[in-house]
C-alpha cells in the first residue's frame, strides 16, 4: 500500500471493484450495487451517458458530410476499428497508434473503449449453451472439462434474460434451450421457406427466429430501467436513445447508479492486480493508470471482478506480478495467457431467389433467421470435431431506374423499385482451444500507459478448415433444395478474432493444475479476484457468447457476496 494517510486509503478503498463497464462489467456491477456492496467501476475509456452520448442517432443520411462514407485519411487513423469504419460509428473506433498490440499472428482484436464497452456495438444475438456444449470437451477429449452443467447455469440465464429482454421463439430443440423469451421478431418469406424446406427434408435441421436483446413488448421491469419498446429503426449500431436493446448503458449501469452504490471511474487504465503478500491467497486492490495524467494510482476492495473482455483480462493478470505470482496472477499451472479460442465465421454462402415478388421487407428486423449446430450433435458423423451455427437472412435490393435526363430522370431516383430476393448465410463455428494459440506479454514494448503490449499468438486448425468445407457443402445443399439459384460459397480465409468473440486464457476447471478458474469463476490461488468475462471461458460452443458471460456474472456475484458474508473472502 502506498504511503497514505488512514483518510485517503479510506477514500480509495470499497467493498468490491469491477474493472471493465461492457456486457459482463454493468452486470457484476449491478448485482454487487444492488446487493448493498460500495462498488468502483473502472473504466479505460469516456463516459457514455445513455441517450445523451449518442451523436448520430437521430441523423439522416443527408446530415453525414460523406453520406455515411469515411475520407482514407480519417480511415487510416483507426486502421483497425475495421467494424466501425463509417460515419455513424466512428465515435466507437479507437485509434491505431493509441492502443497498439503485437500480431505475431494476424489476430482481429476489435475493442469497445468507453463506458459501456462493446455492449453498444454487439449485433445483440443471444442464445443459452446446453450440455451437448458444457460436455464437449469431456466427450470429445480436448481441452479440459467444464467443472459446471447446464444446469447450474439454467437458473441464471433465466435471471439475466428477464432484466435484459430477450426475444425469441420457444422451439423445443435440445441444443438450443428455450429461455424467458419476450414474442419473438418474425421471419420473413424467404427465411421461413427455408424453414419449411429443412423441417421437410431432415429431422436434424431447423431455422428458428434469431433469439436477440430486443424489447419486443417491455415488461415492467424494463420501464423501470427507463427503456421502451423496440421500433426496429435498425440504426442499434449508433446507439439506442429508446434502450431497445440491451446495453450496459441503458440498463445495468443505471440500475447500479441509482441504489447509490457505485461509483463509475472512467479514463481508469487498470495496470494489474495487487497481490496482497499479507493475506496469502488474497488480492488487496488494484493499480489503475489515469488516462488523463498518467499518474499510477491505487484502490482496494474486499473482492474484485475482473471484466475488461477476454484478452484485456489475460493481459491484466499476466501483468499481475508479485513475488508470490512471478508469472501472472494465480497462474500456478503455467497456463494463463493460452487455450485461446474464437468463433470460427469464415464461410458464408449466398444465393438469388426467384418469386416471393408480391412481399416486401418493410418493418425491418434488427435480427435475423438462425440454424442451430446439427453437425456431431449425438455421435461423432464428420472428420472434424465439433460443428457450427448459421445466421440466415433473406432480404430485398432496390432497383433504380436511371435512364433519362432532368425531371424524368429525377422521378426515377425517387421511386426505386423493389428488386428481387437474396439470401445468405453466415457460419458459426466453433474452434477447438489448443495450449498453443495463446497470449503473452511483450517483453520489450509499452502502451502510453507504460503497460506491456499484448501479444496474440493463435491460427487457424486443420480442424477449422475441414469445418469451413462442411459448412459450406451443407448449406449449398439446403439452398439447392430450396430451389435458390446462383448459389456461391465463399470461404473467407479471414484472421482468427473477426468474429469479435475471443476467449479464453483464464479457463475454468475442476484442478488447479490444469484450470485458473474454480466453478465459481474465483481463482484457485487468489480467492476474491473472480474473472467472468471471456476469459473463463472453457471452450466456445457455437452460440453468441455475451448472454452466458452474464449469466455466469451473476452467478459469481451472488457466490461472492455469500462468501463475503459468511467472511470466507
Ligand atoms: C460488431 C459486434 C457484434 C457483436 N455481436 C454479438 C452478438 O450478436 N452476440 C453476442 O453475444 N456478442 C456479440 N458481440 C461480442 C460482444 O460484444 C462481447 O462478447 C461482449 O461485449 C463482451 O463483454 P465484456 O464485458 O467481456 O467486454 P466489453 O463489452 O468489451 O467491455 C470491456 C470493457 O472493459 C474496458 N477495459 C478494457 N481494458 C481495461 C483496463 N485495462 N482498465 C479498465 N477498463 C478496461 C473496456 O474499455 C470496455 O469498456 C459483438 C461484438 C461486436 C463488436
Ligand atoms: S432497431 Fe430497435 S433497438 Fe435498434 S435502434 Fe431501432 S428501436 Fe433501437
Amino acid at each position: 500500500m502506498a504511503n497514505l494517510t488512514i483518510d485517503a486509503v479510506k477514500a480509495m478503498t470499497f467493498d468490491a471493484i469491477v474493472i471493465g463497464s461492457g456486457i459482463s462489467g454493468g452486470w457484476a456491477a449491478k448485482e454487487l450495487c444492488q446487493k448493498g456492496l460500495k462498488t468502483l467501476v473502472l473504466e479505460r475509456g469516456r463516459d457514455v451517458k445513455h441517450g445523451t452520448d449518442y451523436p448520430t442517432a437521430n441523423l439522416n443520411p443527408w446530415d453525414f458530410p460523406h453520406r455515411g462514407q469515411l475520407p482514407l485519411d480519417i480511415r487510416a487513423e483507426y486502421g483497425k476499428s475495421r467494424s466501425f469504419m463509417r460515419e455513424e460509428t466512428l465515435q466507437w473506433a479507437i485509434k491505431e497508434g493509441e492502443q497498439p498490440y503485437v500480431e505475431e499472428k494476424p489476430f482481429t482484436w476489435t475493442r469497445g473503449y468507453h463506458v459501456g464497452g462493446k455492449s453498444l456495438l454487439w449485433a445483440r444475438q443471444t442464445q443459452r449453451w446446453s450440455d451437448f456444449d458444457f460436455e464437449g470437451p469431456a466427450r470429445d477429449g480436448f481441452a479440459v472439462d467444464w467443472p459446471i452443467r447446464y444446469t447450474d447455469i439454467a437458473p441464471w440465464y433465466s435471471y439475466v434474460e428477464k432484466f435484459a429482454g430477450i426475444s425469441g421463439n420457444k422451439d423445443g430443440l435440445p441444443q438450443l434451450p428455450d429461455g424467458e423469451f419476450l414474442p419473438p421478431i418474425q421471419l420473413n418469406c424467404v427465411e421461413t421457406h427455408l424453414k419449411e424446406v429443412l423441417a421437410k427434408n431432415y429431422q436434424d435441421r431447423h431455422v428458428v427466429q434469431g433469439r436477440c436483446a430486443h424489447l419486443t413488448k417491455p415488461q415492467p421491469i424494463h420501464y423501470q430501467q427507463g427503456r421502451a419498446q423496440c421500433m426496429h429503426r435498425t440504426l442499434c449500431v449508433r446507439g439506442c436513445p429508446l434502450g431497445g436493446y440491451f446495453s450496459s448503458n441503458a440498463s445495468t449501469l443505471p440500475w447500479a447508479e441509482n441504489t447509490g452504490n457505485m461509483t463509475l471511474r472512467p479514463h481508469s487504465v487498470v495496470h494489474s492486480i495487487i497481490y496482497d503478500e499479507k493475506r496469502p491467497g488474497r488480492a488487496s486492490g488494484v493499480r489503475v493508470v489515469d488516462g488523463h495524467t498518467k499518474q499510477m494510482m491505487e484502490f482496494y476492495a474486499k473482492i474484485i471482478f475482473v471484466n475488461s473482455s477476454a484478452l484485456s483480462s489475460n493481459l491484466i493478470l499476466l501483468n499481475s506480478i508479485s513475488s508470490r505470482f512471478p508469472n501472472g496472477l494465480g497462474n500456478d499451472s503455467g497456463l494463463l495467457g493460452k487455450y485461446i479460442a474464437w468463433h470460427n465465421y469464415r464461410g458464408r454462402v449466398s444465393a438469388q431467389v426467384e418469386g416471393f415478388l408480391d412481399k416486401t421487407t418493410d418493418g425491418k428486423n434488427p435480427s435475423n433467421g438462425y440454424m442451430p449446430r446439427f453437425r456431431n450433435l449425438h455421435k461423432q458423423e464428420t472428420d472434424f470435431l465439433r460443428g457450427y451455427a448459421a445466421g440466415v437472412g433473406g432480404g430485398r435490393g432496390s432497383i433504380q431506374n436511371r435512364d433519362g435526363l432532368g425531371a424524368d430522370l429525377k422521378a426515377s431516383l425517387l421511386t426505386p423499385q423493389p428488386g428481387p430476393w437474396n439470401v445468405s448465410s453466415w457460419m458459426m463455428g466453433e474452434t477447438v482451444p489448443i495450449e498453443k494459440n495463446h497470449v503473452r506479454l511483450d517483453t520489450l514494448q509499452k502502451d502510453p500507459y507504460g503497460i506491456p503490449l499484448l501479444v496474440t499468438s493463435a491460427d487457424w486448425t486443420e480442424n477449422d478448415d475441414k469445418m469451413v468445407n462442411d459448412y459450406m457443402e451443407q448449406l449449398t445443399e439446403m439452398f439447392t433444395l430450396a430451389g435458390f439459384k446462383n448459389i456461391k460459397a465463399a470461404d473467407s480465409h479471414s484472421a482468427p478474432g473477426s468474429d469479435i468473440h475471443e476467449m479464453g486464457g483464464v479457463r475454468m476447471g475442476r484442478d488447479p493444475k490444469t484450470s485458473l478458474l474454480n466453478k465459481w469463476n474465483q481463482l484457485h490461488h487468489c480467492k476474491n479476484v473472480f474473472v467472468t468475462d471471456g476469459a473463463c471461458m472453457t471452450s466456445t460452443a457455437t452460440q453468441n457468447p455475451s448472454l452466458t458471460y452474464m449469466a455466469l456474472t451473476a452467478r459469481a456475484a451472488n457466490f461472492a457476496v455469500n462468501e463475503l458474508k459468511k467472511k470466507n473472502l
